[in-house]
């Protein structure tokens, strides 16, 4: 039977062919998504770990013993980084949402068990990962955002003066992703300690390295983790700052009753009982094999000096960008990413928009990520960003990636940030029109008609210059800007006769 596995070469070919086109996943020039530490012998090892399991199904710790093992000792040594007593207990999950959405359910759960009646409330401030608003709407709770200042950071008395009842969980961030802000964990936590609300700190992004971090001066962080009593749950992605392949996540819970409203069990159908720690069933025990594989390999120290690197790395980069003129970092970040805008202290001619910025720098083979200015509700607009995530590996083309932010900013000083407005209007057909057509009525090939009216989506591929989709996406009514988007993306995989 054998012959049935037809030209195993030229698949592969195939897919080398297609993988080649994509942007760089290793050497430092993609600056989000992906998360290098640089180390070929790391990445070498993942793959052994994930060839080990690949059969396995995660489905079933009782069958496949191994998985128990891995992820037992996984959540160990992440409990363990953030000062977990023996009351923490946690579940490895597929990636930071996912973490997110089961710490949401299960604030839901123990928040419906003592409130038969009436809609929960979430609170978290404005720049919580998006993560949190679609755990909102999966699973019914009231999304209160509190807005943040135009640092990019919350005051703990506004998100403390919206503590009542009806919250079944507050959200803060370590660091938030978009201005990298470390939310006041501590001023918060005491608050719903004493309102008995419970408190997520989302560590997603800042788990596995704020351990090793200190502020701009040196001293340690404040508090943030387990060590802060009023603190329930902590999601940290081992995708990101654990180097692992995407698909590893961790979230712990304080409390086994607490976390054993993360699962959902039945054995009412005529199939195998079901019990579920996560959101999925069959399960891939790849990434969890690799993480763990990681974790092992690296231990504290290994996470250690990676962190420092990126520390290294990060004072750098903010050095550079406080020596570019007409840009300036937002905030007081904490922890290996940056947000940057354009320096209003500066006359118009000699600003630098962050997005023709971003797009300049792609020009010299960096690629950075373009963040929408945002208006909040009752609070701060949040300007035109754009994010870079540093990586042990960044450390590697400093000189290169810095003279790539020096020279970018040089090709668009005193380019004015794309008008949106001005944008539509040239848009044909529907373009003038397009801010006033209802999103919730607009049918599939209308809104692709739309799209390809902006110019985008004609050959399914993006155009260059990102800074104009972005324009439209900030002029456009979220709801309509929303549905084309998703209209992009469905259009993206279209079903198409193999070759
Ligand atoms: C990345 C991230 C998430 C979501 O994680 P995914 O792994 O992309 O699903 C949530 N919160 C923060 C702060 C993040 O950085």
């Amino acid at each position: 039977m054998s012959e049935l596995v037809r030209d195993a070469a030229g698949v592969l070919a195939r897919l080398d062919a297609l993988r080649a086109a994509d942007p760089p996943t290793h050497g430092g020039h993609v600056l989000s998504y992906v998360y290098d530490s640089g180390l070929a012998a790391l990445d070498e090892l993942a793959a052994a770990a994930i060839r080990a399991v690949q059969p396995v199904n995660g489905l079933d710790p009782t069958t496949f013993g191994s998985v128990a093992v891995l992820e037992a000792e996984l959540v160990g040594f992440v409990r363990e980084l953030l000062h977990g007593d023996e009351e923490v207990v946690g579940s490895v999950t597929t990636g930071g949402t996912e973490s997110c959405l089961l710490a949401v359910k299960t604030a839901r759960e123990v928040w419906r068990a003592a409130h038969p009646h009436g809609v929960p409330r979430l609170v978290a401030p404005s720049t919580v990962h998006a993560a949190f608003q679609k755990a909102a709407a999966y699973f019914g709770l009231d999304l209160d955002l509190v807005p943040v200042g135009s640092d990019g950071a919350v005051a703990a008395a506004d998100v403390v003066a919206r503590l009542g009842d009806d919250v079944a969980l507050v959200v803060l961030s370590a660091p938030n992703y978009p201005f990298a802000a470390l939310d006041p964990v501590g001023a918060v936590a005491s608050a719903c300690a004493a309102h008995g609300i419970p408190l997520h700190v989302d560590a997603c992004i800042g788990g596995l390295v704020l351990p090793f971090w200190t502020d701009a001066a040196g001293a340690p962080l404040p508090d943030w983790d387990f060590r802060v009593p009023g603190v329930t749950s902590v999601s940290a992605d081992l995708h990101k700052f654990g180097y692992a392949p995407k698909g590893a996540s961790v979230l712990l819970q304080r409390g086994r009753d607490r976390q054993r409203h993360q699962f959902f069990a039945t054995t009412r159908w005529p199939g195998y009982p079901v019990v579920n720690p996560t959101i999925l069933g069959s399960k891939s025990a790849g990434p969890l094999a690799a993480a763990w594989a990681i974790t092992q390999a690296l231990g504290v120290d290994g996470f250690a000096a990676l962190a420092t690197s990126c520390a290294r790395s990060t004072a750098r980069l903010r050095e550079a960008i406080d020596g570019i003129e007409g840009l300036r970092v937002v905030g007081e970040p904490v922890g290996p990413l940056l947000a940057v805008a354009a320096d209003e202290r500066v006359p118009a001619d000699r600003r630098v928009d962050p997005h023709h910025w971003a797009d300049a720098v792609r020009a010299h083979g960096f690629v950075l990520q373009l963040q929408p200015a945002l208006a909040q509700p009752g609070g701060a607009a949040l300007p035109a960003t754009t994010h870079l995530t540093i990586t042990p590996v960044t450390e590697s083309v400093l000189a290169p990636l810095t003279a790539a932010l020096v020279a970018g900013a040089d090709a668009v000083r005193g380019t004015p940030h794309v008008d949106g407005a001005a944008l539509l209007a040239q848009l044909p057909p529907l373009g003038p029109v397009a801010a006033a057509l209802d999103a919730d009525a607009l049918d599939a090939d209308t809104a692709w008609a739309l799209l390809q009216g902006f110019g985008i989506g004609g050959g399914a591929e993006l155009p260059d210059a990102q800074a104009p989709l972005v324009a439209l996406i900030e002029t456009l009514p979220a709801p309509l800007a929303e549905r084309l988007l998703v209209e992009l993306l469905g259009r993206l995989v279209e079903p198409r006769p193999a070759r």
